[in-house]
């Protein structure tokens, strides 16, 4: 594999010393992230990014693909914040708060369907406060104890703490004696300070969202990461948010996923001031990041987002995983994401097939409920499946 790598990048290539780092295993510095994010040929970085993909997954493993059968719970709309890239909080007359009640009505549709985990992330609402978001889990737990609530991002831990005077690990430990199992990545936004200036972001800068993620580490809780594009980051900014991320996870060792996001912009004023990323820049994302991130198991290409066929050729540049069936989901769909608003579980199978791997139905923490056989497709060429999404 590593022969046949280093042949199909080519000696001449001005990638070449990365790949040689790559295969040796040597870990990837700023300066050959910004390189490979302006190099001109994409299927070479998509390639190397496919080969660290591989190497990471084992023998065993190296066409798995991952999903889970999972719903999502967004319990307030409303927000005292005013981030400029946010179309999903504060819609007006449309602004909605839950009762413990709803949340658990909205739940039992999602278990009825056999999901396994509760993704719940909301708007910092003072009506939403830590008692509040104590009740919802302890009551999921109670209705539907088999379900992995994977809830609050460090934005809302951030919130909680401060709304109620008490720390960061005392607002998580009394979070996971109501029921919380792992936290999601969200509200990382891009870390840069300039970029968060502009976009009114007043929230958990880098250290406090590196913080709440190190402690609830500390506490036995996996999470996950992300990254928002499209919000007038350029690709400085990527890569050191990016190398944040690597830097905490050498401390704290609990992240399970790294997630590229981009921004939709229906519902904000931002589109005439940033770049919209294009199929490149997100393809580009996806290798860089398994490439940067040699401590981080999985990287995800979100279907929601990505839709079916860029994510699809997303496997082929260091994705592993697509994320999950996703019932409900309003935030992405709020600011003009025009994917389905949910796949089954026989779609998502047929979407990683097709794409020339093979299904891997998972829980929240990657353990393996089941793995399809692999179908017998016809895989059309990466360098087509390409030239077809970016047209070259
Ligand atoms: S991005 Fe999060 S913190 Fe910012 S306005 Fe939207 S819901 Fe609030």
């Amino acid at each position: 594999m590593a022969t046949g790598i280093l042949q199909e990048i080519g000696s001449t290539s001005a990638i070449a010393d990365i790949a040689k780092k790559v295969v040796d295993g040597e870990r990837l510095t700023r300066e050959d992230a910004i390189r490979l994010y302006n190099h001109d040929d994409l299927l070479s970085v998509g390639m190397l990014g496919e080969y660290a993909r591989r190497r990471a997954a084992g023998d065993e493993k190296q066409r798995y693909v991952y999903y889970i059968h999972n719903m999502h719970l967004n319990p307030t709309n409303f927000c005292v914040e005013t981030c400029r890239f946010c179309s999903y909080a504060n819609p007006g007359n449309d602004s909605y708060t839950w009762t413990v009640d709803q949340v658990i009505d909205e739940a039992r549709k999602g278990v009825e369907l056999g999901i396994n985990e509760i993704h719940m992330v909301g708007g910092l609402n003072p009506i939403c406060d830590l008692n509040y978001y104590e009740e919802v889990l302890s009551s999921l737990k109670r209705e539907f104890p088999h379900i992995h609530l994977k809830a609050m991002t460090a934005v809302e831990i951030e919130y909680l703490a401060n709304l109620e005077g008490i720390s960061y690990e005392e607002t998580l430990k009394r979070l996971v004696a109501a029921g919380l199992n792992s936290m999601p990545g969200g509200g990382a936004e891009i870390f840069d300070d300039e970029v968060r200036a502009r976009m009114h972001v007043t929230k958990t800068p880098a250290p406090v969202w590196l913080e709440i993620h190190g402690i609830a580490h500390s506490l036995g809780l996996h999470t996950t990461a992300t990254m928002l594009t499209g919000i007038g980051e350029n690709v400085e900014n990527k890569v050191d948010h990016i190398l944040l991320l690597r830097e905490q996870q050498d401390k704290s060792k609990g992240f399970m996923c790294f997630i590229p996001l981009k921004c939709y912009y229906d519902g904000t004023t931002i589109k005439d001031e940033v770049k919209e990323p294009s199929n490149d820049d997100l393809l580009r994302d996806i290798a860089i990041s398994r490439l940067l991130l040699d401590n981080f198991p999985h990287i995800k290409a979100y279907w929601i987002q990505l839709g079916e066929s860029l994510a699809q050729v997303a496997l082929s540049f260091g994705a592993d995983d697509l994320d999950g069936t996703i019932l409900r989901e309003k935030i992405t769909h709020a600011a003009g994401a025009k994917t389905p608003l949910q796949l089954a579980k026989e779609r998502m199978e047929e979407l990683i097939q097709s794409a020339g791997y093979t299904p891997v139905e998972r829980d929240t923490v990657y353990n393996i409920k089941r793995v399809v056989e692999p179908a017998q497709t016809i895989e059309l060429p990466l360098k087509e499946k390409v030239a077809a999404l970016i047209g070259s």
